[in-house]
């Protein structure tokens, strides 16, 4: 079985060629049903090392890598849902059923946090739809052939990046304007190289991406972060994989050129570690300098449970890896499905944290990535006979809000910021300094002139 794992082919599954799959069979119709229905809106693909490895088809539906993989019909409303189907089944014209698709996706808060109203930067006047650029010292870089991933989470809150939806996405073809960008903001010591996921592409095209961030002037980017979920759908990409070392070398001589390299893996149950390549693919990255540190949402039928965290945090720390965050579940997608209370949050959170050592302790959490900054519930208080929860900034739009402490009114129910009120005052500190929330209704940004230039190309200037 060992072997089996670690010489796995990639072989991806979606929609159109799920039923090719062995473990179709073993699906309920309804089941099955559900992966038709609920597929037309929200991406699904799997690969076969997920399906033969990781999933427990004796426990589907509740199995929580088939939950964390698998579309099903509760992740839409009830009259969506048949709607959506009767429109299939009754052979809806396909323009019919596409403006239905968009009009769910749009109900589905496809940017929250004000991603594209917000974060994007500009250059000259320029909007750079490849870059965000929220927190003072970070950049997040979209390169445009690292925005699709080996296997696709149900809950993601990146999905608009991989439903065709290309009003909303954020890609970059080349890492140019990123470069120039970089130069003109010596403030920021760390890119976030995202997706999508940036490691599916093969070692030759991402160190076109990563080679111009080593150059000199751009010394002040001391950290390169890659955001990716390889480690645990295709974790084989750093052991087995045709160019697995050449990828190891590039790590090697990221860090060789005296940068940070940090792989932000994420993970979302320990049974992604079980698997020993799972295990050596941590093992091998930590051998060439990079860092892995482990984050990922608590997901209601995924991982709600305190005992599922504590096991892969002492995993991770025993392979070498960091626990890093807990994060809390996005307004955004099917979140109605996969959220849970932040009260429940914390809880889970505690009692996790509680139960592991020390070196695992370097986790934070439960942190929400909201409008104003990455908010962190860190504990249930009582004030003056009232029942308060505690929270605070971990990181901000404004870096004076970082570690400030404020209290909201408890709410056993609330599952975001917004569902919050203030414990003292008609509104938290923050909310007098920020700029205008989103509009719900997104505005297309200008795209830059290049954008409509041909594909990357083959040879990257360097910066
Ligand atoms: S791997 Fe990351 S970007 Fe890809 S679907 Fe999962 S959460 Fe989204």
């Amino acid at each position: 079985m060992q072997d089996a794992a670690a010489h796995a082919k990639f072989k991806p599954y979606t929609r159109q060629s799920i039923k090719q799959a062995p473990q179709w069979e073993r699906l309920h119709r309804d089941q099955r049903e559900a992966v038709d229905v609920v597929s037309r809106i929200l991406p699904f693909r799997v690969n076969a090392y997920v399906l033969d490895h990781l999933i427990d088809w004796d426990r589907v539906p509740d199995d929580p890598i088939y939950r964390l993989t698998f579309p099903h019909r509760d992740m839409l409303p009830d009259n969506e849902y048949l709607d959506m189907h009767r429109m299939i089944s009754g052979g809806a014209p396909e323009a019919q059923i596409d403006e239905f698709v968009r009009s769910i996706r749009m109900r589905m808060n496809p940017h929250p946090a004000g991603q594209m109203t917000h974060n994007v930067p500009t250059l000259d006047g320029v909007a750079l739809r490849g870059l965000q650029h929220k927190y003072r010292e970070t950049v997040l870089f979209f390169p445009g052939a690292g925005q699709t991933c080996h296997a696709y989470c149900t809950f993601c809150f990146r999905w608009p990046q991989f439903v065709g939806m290309e009003e909303l996405k954020f890609d970059a073809k080349e890492s140019q304007e990123l470069c120039a960008y970089l130069r003109r903001h010596p403030e920021v010591t760390d890119v976030l190289v995202t997706g999508g996921d940036p490691m599916v592409m093969n070692a030759r095209s991402l160190a076109e991406y990563l080679d111009p961030l080593l150059a000199p002037e751009l010394a002040h980017v001391q950290s390169i972060r890659i955001g990716t979920k390889s480690v645990a759908y295709w974790p084989q990409r750093y052991v087995t994989d045709k160019d697995a070392d050449d990828l190891l070398r590039l790590f090697e001589r990221v860090v060789g050129a005296g940068r940070n390299l940090a792989l932000m893996a994420h993970y979302s149950h320990p049974r992604e570690l079980e698997q020993p390549v799972a295990q050596q693919a941590v093992r091998r990255i930590i051998a060439t300098g990079a860092t892995v540190r482990i984050q990922a949402p608590l997901i209601r039928h995924v991982n709600e449970d305190a005992a599922c965290w504590s096991e892969l945090w002492t995993t991770g720390v025993k392979l070498g890896a960091t626990p890093y965050y807990m994060f809390v579940e996005r307004d955004t997608g099917p979140s109605s499905y996969f959220k849970l209370p932040l009260v429940k949050a914390y809880q889970v959170f505690q009692q996790a944290y509680r139960s592991v050592s020390g070196l695992a302790r370097t986790v934070r959490g439960p942190s929400m990535s909201a409008f104003p900054g990455k908010v962190m519930v860190d504990g249930i208080v009582e004030l003056g006979g009232e029942k308060l929860l505690a929270l605070q900034f971990l990181q901000a739009r404004n870096p004076l809000w970082v570690r400030r402490p404020f209290y909201a009114k408890y709410d056993a129910q609330a599952s975001w910021l917004d569902e919050l009120r203030p414990a003292f005052g008609e509104r938290f500190f923050f909310e007098a300094d920020q700029p205008a929330a989103p509009s719900s209704l997104l505005q297309p940004i200008a795209i830059h002139p290049s954008r409509t230039s041909p594909g990357p190309a083959t040879e990257r200037p360097p910066c």
